[in-house]
């Protein structure tokens, strides 16, 4: 790549980017932890889903010290629905990291901010450039796409394509060269159909000029995602003053959706150390409802168990049970509820009629 293509490439995606980019609720913000938070969203999520999320975010956690001191159970039910929980998790430890090591400040450079959990070489290269005006690059799934295409790479390595991002990456405007090339990966270098007549690198563009666009990049298999089938028990009591509860278990602290609450598996403890008196003698089946995960299918299949509570304080009691708790229906919003779990419950509140 010599000078005069750097020059070009940086020149033309600067005017393209500068002409029609998109408003979006964090373009133009300076706020390193706004745009710390943006960019971790925006990870595995398309920017439409995320703009509601992220402004709802802000209100609730306007800085880094409102995130540092919120309650774990806030920040899981801020983040329900946007899926991969482990980036809320994240996030949170990192703000308190910077609370309590950084005095409330971010760090401020790429190299600073990859001591941070859950930031990798791309975040720290956006948060970094966008907040700091650092020149390293930011590289997510769609520019590694652009790249291929523009250099015509068969097999890049990860090392190959962040020395291209080091040297392509403006010295002067970093953050918006960076969201420049996303920008172009998001909306007009698209995966199956890239819309070159109206792409500012056409000039440019080396797997264009060789008839080479539709095999880059190179695809390889996709790899099958396991399934599961997971029976799960929604069981129902109401306590006697005309109030219906559910049981619900708070997931482990580790491993997928940690933390979160759900219906416990049917096989986690026998039904009469529930604290309640079935009116059913077996349980109702239900819709089943499938989630997938980025590695893995699950198919919950649900039975509805109705009775009435025998339980005085609402706390199971035995050992296999200790995370388990009777929640009354209206402290279900008050409860993080992967989306799955919340399609059981609106279904299991319509089998009963509450
Ligand atoms: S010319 Fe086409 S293939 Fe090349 S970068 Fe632009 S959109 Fe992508």
């Amino acid at each position: 790549m010599g000078n005069k293509n750097v020059a070009d490439i940086r020149r033309l995606l600067l005017a393209a980017y500068d002409a029609g980019k998109r408003s979006l609720p964090w373009r133009e913000e300076t706020d390193p932890y706004r745009i710390w938070v943006s960019e971790v969203m925006l990870q595995q999520t398309r920017v439409e889903t995320v703009i509601p999320y992220y402004e709802r975010w802000l209100e609730r956690f306007p800085d880094i010290e409102a995130l540092a001191e919120a309650q774990d159970d806030d920040v899981l039910r801020a983040w329900q629905g946007l899926g991969y929980y482990s980036r809320a998790r994240r996030l949170h430890q990192g703000a308190r990291i910077v609370k309590e090591r950084y005095s409330g400040t971010l760090p401020r450079n790429s190299e600073g901010l990859r001591e941070l959990p859950g930031v990798g070489q791309y975040t720290a290269g956006a948060v970094a450039s966008i907040a700091f005006g650092e020149a390293v690059p930011a590289l997510d799934g769609n520019v590694k796409r652009v790249f291929s295409r523009l250099f015509d790479l068969v097999d890049p390595t990860p090392a190959d394509l962040q020395g291209l991002g080091q040297d392509l990456v403006d010295r002067e405007r970093p953050g918006d060269f960076n969201q420049a090339l996303m920008e172009l990966g998001a909306l007009t270098c698209l995966p199956r159909t890239p819309r070159c007549e109206e792409c500012p690198l056409e000039t440019q563009c080396l797997a264009l000029a060789r008839g080479t666009v539709g095999e880059r990049p190179s695809t390889r298999p996709r790899k099958t995602i396991p399934e599961k089938d997971v029976d799960v028990l929604v069981a129902s009591a109401e306590d006697g003053k005309g109030g219906f509860h559910f049981l619900l278990r708070k997931r482990p602290d580790k491993g997928l959706l940690a933390g979160m609450w759900e219906f416990p598996d049917v096989g986690l403890f026998p039904e009469e150390e529930l604290g309640m008196d079935p009116t059913d003698p077996e349980p109702l089946p239900m819709p089943a409802v499938s989630h997938t995960f980025s590695h893995l299918k699950v198919r919950y299949r649900p039975r509805l168990l109705r009775g009435k509570l025998t339980a005085t304080d609402l706390t199971p009691p035995t050992t296999t049970l200790h995370a388990t708790r009777w929640v009354p229906l209206g402290g279900l919003d008050r409860l993080p509820l992967p989306v799955a779990q919340q399609k059981i419950a609106r279904e299991a509140m319509r089998l009963l009629g509450v």
